[in-house]
């Protein structure tokens, strides 16, 4: 209906040559209520924020045309998220004004069940044309403004603004929608085999995330780990990640598929978080899964970071059961003595030493060279994006322990995988 109501006041506003405002509404620390209080009082909270928006935005101005049947409108767009649509407005001073009044409204109390409770808001808003042709494109650039006043503060609004440049708009609103596909379910994970080459025998998987975005279709983790690492989001997002990882290698341990283990990889802000080794242990004990069918891919710079935090917790996660791998090895500036400081089982040689190794004499000397060291500090070197048979065949030669690659399969999501490792056995 708020998109039907917005098509309709922009036919409006196009003919009488005045703008619209959309302002998206955001409590601040709803979950807090929810959890403490319970859901009903949470719902009944919902009700009464949404009568006192209905009283300010109807109650007339600025907008002319402000009443229910023709003019503003106030929706829920699930959760603790409202959007309000002004009509007839004619510069952002007035939906300023409107906002303020909101604002303020907040300031009195709810009375919920005979408690008095308190809550804010943030506001974030755009017009149109100004911001944007379509509601779309406004709703961006309001939720832009709605996370920036949640940056400032909280309980404040902004106004968005359109300076900000192309790149930083582009960032920025994958952001929020990074922030979103959490509680919206949209990632998932696929799974790579890794084959073991003297048995020719599955070593393990590597659980590799995928996002598949209402918005955008299937985004790399290439493209958004790097903003979820600089956002802060890597922290929810690995967790679930560690999480279903375990779920997922437990449900398969409880079918019968032979033990193997499941790899996935942590970011440094993970691993230098303070509860990291206790989150990993929750996580293996809800699941039920035995430490040593986990692995943990953690890079060379992640580990040389914070070097003593890195030997510290890697340390109490090796003397749980975890393994410990080293990814995209050779690419870092690490000494090569911090494979004798860390507990580390398994070497990960970087695709980039293993795609020009048959062509570029260097990179062959490279990859040889991290088997050799590698495998007489009694570790398992395992080259990863191996793509043909000459590469292969060469990595036979130099006695690479596992393969990770198209050439044997591309990840997959978890129900192929699992047809995959059942005709391997
Ligand atoms: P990575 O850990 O080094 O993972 C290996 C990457 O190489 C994967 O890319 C995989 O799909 C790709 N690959 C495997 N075999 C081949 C091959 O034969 N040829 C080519 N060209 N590529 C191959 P993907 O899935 O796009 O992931 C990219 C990176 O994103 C990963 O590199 C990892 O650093 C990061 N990543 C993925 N999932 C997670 C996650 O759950 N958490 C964190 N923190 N990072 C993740
Ligand atoms: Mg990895
Ligand atoms: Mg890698």
């Amino acid at each position: 209906m708020f998109r039907e109501r917005f098509e309709h006041s922009q036919w409006d506003a196009d003919r009488s040559r005045s703008k619209l405002g959309i302002m998206l509404i955001d409590l601040d620390r709803f979950k807090i209520i929810n959890d403490t209080l319970g859901h009903q009082a949470g719902d009944r909270l919902l009700q009464g924020v949404a009568r006192m928006m209905e009283d300010i935005v109807y109650s007339g101005s600025p907008a002319n045309g402000a009443d229910r049947e023709g003019g503003s409108t106030v929706a829920r767009l699930g959760g603790d998220e409202f959007i309000v649509l002004l009509k007839d407005v004619q510069d952002v001073a007035q939906m300023q004004l409107v906002a303020d009044r909101l604002i303020q409204g907040f300031q009195k109390p709810f009375v919920i069940e005979n408690l008095e409770l308190f809550t804010t808001a943030s506001i974030g808003m755009s017009l149109y044309p100004d911001d944007g042709s379509d509601l779309d494109a406004l709703y961006r650039c309001a939720d832009i403004a709605m996370y920036k006043a949640k940056e400032n503060g909280k309980n404040r609004s902004e106004i968005y603004n359109g300076a900000i440049n192309s790149l930083t708009f582009e960032r920025l609103s994958m952001e929020n929608e990074l922030r979103r596909a959490l509680e919206r379910c949209e990632f998932e994970l696929h799974y790579q085999p890794q084959i073991e080459l003297d048995k020719n025998e599955i070593y393990g998987v590597e659980a590799l995330i995928r996002w598949r975005s209402p918005e955008r279709g299937m985004v790399s983790p290439a493209e958004f780990i790097p903003l979820a690492e600089d956002s802060g989001l890597i922290i929810p997002i690995g967790q679930w990640v560690l999480r279903e990882a375990c779920l997922q290698k437990k449900r398969w341990i409880d079918l019968g598929l032979r033990q193997s283990v499941v790899s996935v990889n942590i970011s440094a802000s993970q691993l230098h978080q303070n509860n990291f080794v206790d989150m990993v242990k929750t996580v293996l004990v809800d699941t039920e899964l035995p430490p040593e069918a986990l692995c943990l891919e953690i890079t060379e710079s992640t580990a040389i970071m914070n070097m003593q935090d890195s030997i510290n917790k890697l340390q109490q996660l090796h003397d749980l059961g975890v393994h410990i791998a080293i990814d995209d090895f050779g690419i870092g500036y690490s000494s090569l003595s911090m494979l004798k400081l860390l507990p580390i089982k398994n070497v990960k040689i970087d695709r980039s030493f293993v795609q020009d190794m048959v062509a570029n004499p260097d990179d062959a000397a490279i990859a040889t060279a991290i088997i050799t060291l590698a495998r007489n500090l009694g570790m398992i070197v395992i080259a990863e994006g191996v793509e043909t048979e000459a590469q292969q065949k060469l990595l036979m030669q130099e006695q690479c322990n596992c393969i990770q690659g198209y050439i044997y399969s591309k990840p997959l999501p978890p129900e192929e995988c699992l047809t995959y490792m059942r005709n391997y056995d």
